[in-house]
């Protein structure tokens, strides 16, 4: 396996994040599916900031290119566009798999394209690092857990997942995705990693995508109604999407294999993240309440201890923090303007 035995021996050079004195590390060969969408774009970023190559891989779904734009023209930096439920041949070191859509709305869209991608494009993607040895990370997700019976979700926990429901494309795909891992891992030897993700936001999230960040920034900028969908007491944990890549990027390098929960344990029901929006943007901010989608999971939050004790990392930034950051970018393209000072 000689590609990835030369990007190992990179690594024990630069064992423990230090590199020593006169060697200098050498850049990784690094694929990131779905390397155009919201969190993508910022791996992206980091890894091309540390002087790896990066070939971003996207079928433009949810992603655009505008994400990646400021990449063009720098040798190290590469776009397909290509779908990851066909075959895909390339000679990496390193792949994150992203690809798949992330917002409910777009997901449930056409289900059996978001089947089709957890589940063959995942399948083509570990397909590929097995060829050239490369190391594989999947960014599956909390929804794995469903509507969760244990409070807060520790990665022991098998989960309560709806089979046939609505969401079943996006959380079922993805279960059957870690399957995939794992049984290419313990079959085929691939190096693997998995991340399961609690709701991120941030800059370059998609502004109509449905989901309820994104949803209230936009609707609070432009003077609409906060909507609250069923009685508002549900509850999500939102991480700043910084914390989650630094997380993404200590889970490829480290050891371990996981499943790791990656997200900020700090845990609101929608009426409170409705009122933190009202605080940052504006509070005659009115609230509208909606019926709730089908198989709205109930609660949802992070139990971190075991990406703390093994990858060394827990988030930094709170929703009070990172909200005027995303506040800033929506403003922009929303109005294409930015009022310094207003967030
Ligand atoms: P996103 O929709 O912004 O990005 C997904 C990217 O994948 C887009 O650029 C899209 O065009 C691309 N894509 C979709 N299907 C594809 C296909 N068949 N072939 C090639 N490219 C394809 O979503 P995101 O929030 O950046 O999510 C990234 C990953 O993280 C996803 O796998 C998602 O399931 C996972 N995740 C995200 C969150 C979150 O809160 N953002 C939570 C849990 C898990
Ligand atoms: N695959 C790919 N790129 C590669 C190697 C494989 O896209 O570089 C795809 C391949 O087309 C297949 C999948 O990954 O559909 C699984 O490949 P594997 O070799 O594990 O299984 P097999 O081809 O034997 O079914
Ligand atoms: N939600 C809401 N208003 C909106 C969009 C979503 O109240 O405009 C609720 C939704 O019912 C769910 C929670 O916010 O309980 C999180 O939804 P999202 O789609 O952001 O992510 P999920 O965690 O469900 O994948």
């Amino acid at each position: 396996r000689p590609i990835y035995e030369r990007a190992n021996a990179f690594r024990m050079v630069n064992s423990g994040g230090k590199i020593p004195l006169g060697i200098k590390r050498k850049g990784l060969r690094i694929v990131v599916t779905g390397g155009a969408g919201f969190v993508g774009s910022h791996l992206v970023d980091r890894l091309i900031a540390r002087g790896d190559s990066v070939i971003v891989v996207d079928n433009f779904f949810t992603g655009r290119k505008e994400n990646v734009m400021h990449h063009f023209g720098n040798p190290r930096f590469e776009l397909i566009r290509h779908d990851v439920v066909e075959p895909l041949l390339l000679e990496v070191d390193q792949i994150y798999h992203l690809a798949c859509p992330a917002s409910p709305v777009h997901y449930k869209f056409n289900p059996v394209k978001t089947i089709k991608t957890n589940v063959v494009g995942t399948l083509n993607m570990l397909g590929l690092a097995k060829r050239v040895g490369a190391r594989f990370l999947l960014t599956s997700t909390s929804e794995v857990y469903g509507d969760p019976l244990q409070h807060p979700q520790v990665e022991t926990y098998w989960g309560n997942v709806n089979p046939i429901g609505v969401r079943s494309c996006y959380d079922e795909g993805k279960r059957t995705a870690e399957t995939l891992t794992m049984d290419y891992h313990r079959g085929a030897g691939v190096e693997v990693r998995i991340a399961r993700i609690f709701n991120t936001y941030g800059p370059r999230m998609c502004i109509d995508d449905g989901r309820v960040v994104s949803n209230f920034v936009a609707q609070a900028l432009r003077k609409e109604p906060l909507t609250v969908y069923g009685d508002g007491k549900q509850t999500r944990s939102f991480q700043y999407v910084s914390d989650l890549v630094e997380g993404l990027m200590r889970l490829m390098e480290g050891e371990h294999v996981g499943p790791f929960n990656l997200g900020n344990p700090g845990e609101f029901t929608m009426l409170e993240l409705a009122k933190v929006v009202q605080e940052t943007i504006d509070p005659d901010a009115k609230i509208e309440y909606r019926a709730n989608t089908e198989d709205d999971p109930h609660k949802r939050k992070p139990d971190i201890t075991k990406a703390k004790d093994l990858l060394g990392w827990q988030p930094k930034v709170d929703l009070r923090k990172g909200l005027p950051l995303m506040v800033t970018d929506f403003r922009q393209r929303i109005f294409g303007d930015h009022k310094e000072g207003v967030t």
